[in-house]
């Protein structure tokens, strides 16, 4: 005896803001998408006034487990992810031990199995220990149970030309691709943590210029030409990193042989440089926050599609990492809960993008720059059901206390935002129900 088919009826849901329509989902998987549609036994959604989105896919999360299970858990980070909208999250690999075997990678993954809230897809490091000198098991990482596919030393930049070039050659053969957090670790050392200028000058903090990332996305978009693989540009957060990136894309469009993607977040596309006037820890994040004239080629570049994505790195910190003097304080802010919110008001409310301009720099598009088959596709008929509910008018205010991470470093605490997450369904299963988790 088969049990009967699990049935899912999202009623009148603005299908990425534009249509309304009905969405039946059998099993797991879009069976059927129109109006008025009836099915009997069907649990029933009503997503009357809801916007309804392909579920997020983050590119650049820090679950911080194993190692730091003090600031946040693979389960604590999955929970954040589905009160965020997301169906998936890449695992950065800067964890301790670090992601840079086969096994630590099925770890991960099977954290994430375990946790059962959001796909997890570990992120494999590029360098044994992030030490930026001997390549990881790359090739293994990809042919394990993890299928891991993107390769990154976030946290850390892959410095060493030589080193940079041979992971492009290796990644290449099996379609990989390298994630590059860009510092030039000799223009921005490790204590570099406010944007270089006029207010780090007066502020007396060690200067972490553009230039710094700049020189590494030009010289990583020459590598992948060279090695014709593919190179994607962890949080952009400059305008000379967009106009690096502009000519990138228009040469790699033209050779087709090569890619060069990039993401920018969200802190970086609402936060400027001037909130670390106040020696605040929380504003404390690598790359740092930058003056207004970046923060507007930054959201310009995502509108014209010259940053592919919006990757949140989410950055969970224990209070007594964060609590410090400035300059000791950890770097890094929480991110998933707030994602949609944040960019929705940067984005959609101001008109510079629609719904379903939102869905592919969050969903579709990231999704296939991680290689995720299941994840990122259309709300159509034969996708899997991964799909977020949004309410573009709820008008919530941000309470770090609120938060189901395990940390508080939140740094739109108090803030109030037009749209929220309702509703969170992976493969047909609420992950996140009208504001709870399930
Ligand atoms: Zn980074």
């Amino acid at each position: 005896m088969s049990a009967a088919p699990q049935r899912l009826l999202i009623q009148g849901a603005s299908v990425l803001g534009e249509t309304t329509a009905d969405l039946l989902v059998v099993d797991g998987t879009i069976a059927e998408v129109g109006s008025g549609l009836e099915a009997a036994g069907a649990e029933v959604v009503d997503a009357d006034g809801l916007v309804a989105l392909p579920g997020l896919v983050d590119l650049h999360t820090h679950l911080r487990e194993p190692g730091r299970e003090d600031a946040e858990t693979v389960l604590t980070g999955s929970r954040a992810a589905a009160v965020g909208g997301f169906t998936a999250v890449l695992a950065m690999a800067n964890t301790n031990p670090v992601t840079d075997t086969a096994e630590a990678a099925e770890r991960v993954h099977d954290l994430g199995v375990a946790a059962g809230l959001v796909d997890v897809v570990p992120v494999g490091a590029v360098t044994k220990g992030l030490a930026g000198e001997e390549l990881a098991e790359l090739g293994l990482m990809h042919r394990s149970r993890a299928r891991v596919t993107v390769f990154s030393d976030d946290g850390k930049c892959v410095a060493d030309p030589r080193v940079m070039r041979r992971a492009l050659e290796y990644v290449k053969a099996f379609g990989g691709v390298v994630s590059q957090h860009s510092q030039d670790p000799s223009l921005a050392g490790p204590q570099a943590c406010c944007h270089e200028g006029e207010l780090s000058g007066r502020l007396g903090l060690p200067g972490w210029p553009g230039v710094a990332e700049e020189v590494i996305v030009a010289r990583d978009v020459m590598l992948a030409r060279h090695t014709g693989s593919r190179v994607h540009v962890a949080h952009a957060s400059t305008a000379g990193t967009v106009e690096v990136l502009r000519w990138a894309k228009a040469q790699a469009e033209e050779d087709g042989t090569w890619a060069v993607t990039a993401e920018v977040t969200p802190h970086h596309l609402l936060l400027t440089t001037d909130l670390l006037s106040g020696y605040d820890p929380t504003y404390k994040v690598n790359p740092p926050l930058r003056p207004e004239e970046d923060v507007e080629a930054l959201r310009e570049a995502l509108a014209d599609g010259t940053i592919d994505a919006v990757a949140t790195d989410h950055a969970p910190h224990a209070r007594h990492d964060k609590e410090h003097a400035f300059v000791d304080a950890a770097f890094g802010m929480l991110g998933l809960e707030t994602a949609l919110p944040v960019v929705a008001q940067v984005m959609v409310e101001s008109g510079r993008m629609t719904w379903a301009d939102l869905a592919r720099v969050m969903s579709t598009t990231p999704a296939r720059i991680a290689g995720l088959a299941g994840q990122g596709q259309g709300l159509e008929v034969g996708a899997p059901a991964n799909i977020t509910l949004v309410d573009p008018s709820a008008g919530v205010t941000v309470d770090r206390a609120a938060s189901v991470s395990l940390s508080r470093n939140n740094p739109w605490h108090g803030r109030t935002f037009g749209a929220a997450v309702r509703t969170t369904f992976l493969r047909g299963r609420a992950t996140f129900r009208d504001g709870a988790l399930t």
